[in-house]
């Protein structure tokens, strides 16, 4: 509860070393009230998570355009999404075409579609074993992994690889991306409209690696992936079928497990459940 006591002075303090924290993570940022308003119409899949009247809800890694309030679980079909509508484009239509990782990456340094509204953001199109039987899929790229164009190098991304460390992974055996390979400006939310079109090119690349388990860090990767507008708390803690040929388990974002203690010991059973699945799956290595 809120002291109502505390000192003017301290507060500020407080929020002002809140603020550092937020930036030496995700790098520079500033609210953005356009994204707060186009939100309000939004189809319910792609509505931020409602709350859990006892639970915290997991900050993204872009929180300010989180407006989200309904518990709705139906939305967008992203197989009917913007892509194949556009015929006049040949970029979205060869994704399907590409028969290995290394065209799709060239695809996908052609395709302007997965930008964001930043300019000159290199792309960061996924990491790690082309055969790797645990894909782990993240939000979008902050500054660090524009930098080095590689997910989950910052320190969100030291915190993931000890996360499969302790489960008994190196991150080489495994293959991180993310639902944007774009990051957004001022590391706000990804919009609906750019999770849109960047999921064919993202479920393009599962095909491709065809893993056998999905873990999907936080809860735009969760809701965007399940296509479900539900709290990472309900999502979390249980396989989930994708698209008939993967399964699915949902955890929190590392990044919120460096601002939330609270959340290790969830995060902690979900990859030992991850971990023992895997082995039942007969995952290799
Ligand atoms: N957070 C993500 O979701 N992805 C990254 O690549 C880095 C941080």
């Amino acid at each position: 509860m809120a002291d109502s006591n505390r000192d003017p002075k301290d507060i500020i303090d407080d929020a002002i070393s809140f603020i550092k924290k937020e930036r030496e993570l995700y790098g520079d940022f500033s609210v953005d009230f356009e994204s707060k308003e186009s939100t309000k119409n939004e189809s319910p899949a792609t509505q931020t998570t409602p709350t859990d009247n006892n639970a915290v809800t997991e900050p993204s890694l872009q929180e300010s355009s989180s407006s989200g309030n309904n518990q709705q679980d139906e939305g967008f079909t992203p197989q009917e999404g913007l892509f194949n509508k556009d015929e006049s484009n040949d970029v979205y239509y060869h994704i399907d075409k590409c028969n290995s990782l290394d065209e799709l990456k060239t695809l996908c340094q052609k395709a302007d579609v997965l930008r964001t509204d930043l300019e000159g953001t290199q792309l960061v199109f996924g990491v790690g074993n082309p055969d790797a039987d645990l894909m782990i899929i993240g939000e979008a790229p902050g500054a660090e992994e524009d930098k080095q164009g590689e997910p989950f190098v910052g320190k969100a991304g030291k915190l993931l690889d000890k996360i499969l460390n302790a489960i008994d992974f190196k991150r080489e055996d495994v293959y991180i991306a993310n639902i944007l390979k774009h990051r957004p400006p001022n590391n706000r939310n990804p919009k609906p409209e750019e999770r849109e079109r960047s999921l064919p090119f993202l479920l393009r690349q599962i095909d491709l690696i065809e893993p056998k388990l999905i873990l999907a860090v936080g809860k735009v990767a969760a809701q965007t992936l399940l296509d479900k507008n539900l709290s990472l708390t309900k999502m979390r803690g249980q396989f989930h079928d994708f698209r008939g040929k993967y399964e699915l388990l949902a955890t929190y974002h590392p990044a919120a497990l460096l601002r939330h203690q609270k959340w290790k010991r969830p995060t902690w059973e979900d990859v030992q459940l991850l971990r023992e699945r895997y082995d039942e799956l007969g995952g290799q290595p």
